[in-house]
């Protein structure tokens, strides 16, 4: 018996950035609710290791390699996703990076132009790239929720992320409310979720002490867990989100109250 409430059997979900860290949290989280599952990833071992290791008779995942800032290979994705699953119903944009050297974000006047366009397009563009695909399907079922995941440094000042990742995530709200506008007569929401400090391998990439840090200005005083993102991501998915769209869900534990 699953711990948690089934949403429906019949939904599947696709993750973007599911093999490790929030993403895996999301999949599994969505997994024990019911539905299909649509790992994808840039590490191919990885990706597989995930989905087997939710499901290991393989009958409601699918693990599949891309890099998702490639439309061409979210393609190809989709046409797998087609033959096994018939096609998607959620959509979670959560793969990004967040470049750092020596454990510090590079500041704008050092940052090599090649570093901002590799952030966008992976945090930014990848989401407008897997949305196109999606949506066709989301629209014939008049059905579909797509949650896109910001960051807290899209919403206030950021100092541990560069400036890239900052505007990528801030890029990711602004897109979504159009986007919200757009589908919204379609039965479809877009949301964002702009976690604060969750401790996975990205955060563990600033370093302990800037972890210690960040977490004397958090109120409920503690850093967060990926479990805290899915939840969140889970209720969004749902039925009962219906009437939320073009909205940013802070999961900050108080760090950044707007
Ligand atoms: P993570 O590094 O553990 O996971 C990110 C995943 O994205 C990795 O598995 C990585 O392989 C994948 N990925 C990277 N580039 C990709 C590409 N081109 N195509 C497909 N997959 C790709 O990081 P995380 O902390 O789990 O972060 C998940 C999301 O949450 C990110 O968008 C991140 O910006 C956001 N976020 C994280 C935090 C935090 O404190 N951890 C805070 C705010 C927002």
């Amino acid at each position: 018996m699953n711990k948690h409430q089934i949403i429906s059997d019949a939904r599947t979900v696709l993750v973007t950035g599911a093999r490790r860290g929030i993403g895996y949290t999301i999949a599994e989280r969505l997994f024990h609710q019911g539905c299909n599952v649509v790992l994808v990833d840039v590490d191919a071992e990885d990706v597989e290791r995930a989905a087997a290791k939710l499901d290991p008779s393989g009958v409601r995942v699918l693990p599949a390699t891309a890099d998702v800032s490639r439309s061409a290979e979210i393609s190809s994705v989709l046409k797998r996703v087609e033959d096994k699953f018939g096609g998607i119903d959620i959509l979670v944009n959560n793969a990004g990076i967040s470049p750092k050297h020596d454990g510090k974000k590079a500041f704008v006047l050092d940052m090599d132009e090649t570093e901002w366009r590799h952030v966008l397009d992976i945090n930014l563009t990848s989401a407008f790239l897997c949305v196109q695909a999606c949506l066709p399907w989301m629209k014939k079922r008049n059905w579909g929720r797509i949650i896109n995941m910001s960051s807290q440094a899209g919403r206030t000042v950021s100092t541990i992320a560069g400036a890239h990742y900052a505007a990528s995530k801030a890029g990711m709200i602004a897109f979504s409310r159009t986007l919200a506008a757009e589908i919204g007569a379609d039965g479809i929401t877009s949301n964002c979720v702009a976690p604060g400090r969750i401790v996975t391998p990205m955060a563990e990439e600033a370093g302990a002490d800037a972890n210690a840090a960040y977490l004397q200005r958090i109120p409920v005083h503690r850093l967060g867990n990926p479990e805290d993102i899915a939840g969140v991501v889970a209720f969004l998915a749902s039925d009962d989100a219906s009437f939320i769209t073009g909205a940013t869900i802070d999961v900050n534990g108080g760090a950044f109250m707007g």
